[in-house]
């Protein structure tokens, strides 16, 4: 295990039909701080990967989107956790290779971290973060926070197979740290 990616909305914090546009709006989910804690204590890095096209759209600006990201980081580093790197995708056109459930900015994600899709492991509580996550070939977890519980109820199709399906960040963190997964 070399790297974990995992999005941020419904999975990090709470997750918001209109989006996350302010600080204020920017709730941690719970055993999230732990959960990262315990791969920072592994020395597993954390990249999160997320869509962000409420920037592509003109709600919030970029620096509005700075803001919400240093927030996390103080939140997270309040309780002694740390996140390594976040890539968002601010555009707003499905055809953007960045926006998942496109793979270009795990690709990224995996350059910059000199690892191999098949040594790492994506988190995600949408259909498009497995998408996004099968198109390279990496590893898929689903949590039921977020959009989760509807992703599964909806149906995951078989394409996307095979996934491990957790309730949680702290429970997807746990078994991959108990199982040494990828
Ligand atoms: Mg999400």
């Amino acid at each position: 295990m070399k790297l974990v990616l995992m999005d941020r909305d419904g999975v990090i914090n709470v997750d918001r039909p209109d989006s996350v546009k302010s600080k204020e709006e920017f709730v941690l989910l719970s055993g999230v701080i732990p959960a990262i804690k315990k791969l920072n204590e592994a020395r597993i890095p954390i990249a999160i990967i997320t869509n962000q096209a409420v920037v592509g759209r003109g709600e919030i600006t970029d620096q509005e989107l700075e803001e919400i990201h240093s927030y996390m980081h103080n939140l997270l580093n309040e309780g002694g956790a740390f996140v390594d790197k976040i890539y968002a995708c601010t555009s707003a056109d499905p055809l953007n290779p960045r926006r998942k459930p496109n793979p270009g900015l795990l690709i990224d994600a995996f350059q910059d971290f000199k690892v191999n899709p098949d040594e790492a492991i994506f988190i995600g509580d949408a259909l498009r973060d497995l998408e996004a996550a099968r198109a390279i070939n990496c590893s898929r977890i689903l949590v039921r926070t977020g959009k989760g519980q509807k992703t599964l109820e909806e149906g995951i199709p078989e394409t996307l197979q095979p996934i491990l399906v957790f309730n949680t960040l702290f429970e997807a963190v746990s078994h991959i740290l108990d199982e040494d997964l990828c």
